[in-house]
């Protein structure tokens, strides 16, 4: 992940990017138990806030690499932030 020290948009954006990550995980979590045990109606709710979550993580991604790109330039920004520019 590319994010910018120093700057608060990018660790935001990272911030947010965990979380979602995170909540991906409980919600894979949740999933194989319903499956396991055999929950089709529990499965198939969280196969849907699976599937937001997994839309939201994709936005968060082109989030943040237009914003590297429109605040940081292209190439390697954490170098750029490590120089002093
Ligand atoms: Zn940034």
């Amino acid at each position: 992940m590319d994010t910018v020290q120093g700057c608060t948009e990018c660790a935001r954006m990272a911030d947010e990017y965990e979380a979602e990550t995170m909540l991906w995980f409980r919600l894979e979590g949740h999933l194989r138990i319903a499956e396991y045990g055999h929950d089709e109606e529990a499965a198939q709710k969280i196969a849907r806030d699976l599937d937001v979550v997994t839309k939201k993580r994709a936005e968060l991604r082109s989030a943040m690499e237009r914003h590297n790109l429109e605040c940081h330039e292209n190439g390697s920004p954490k170098m750029r932030a490590v120089n002093g520019a």
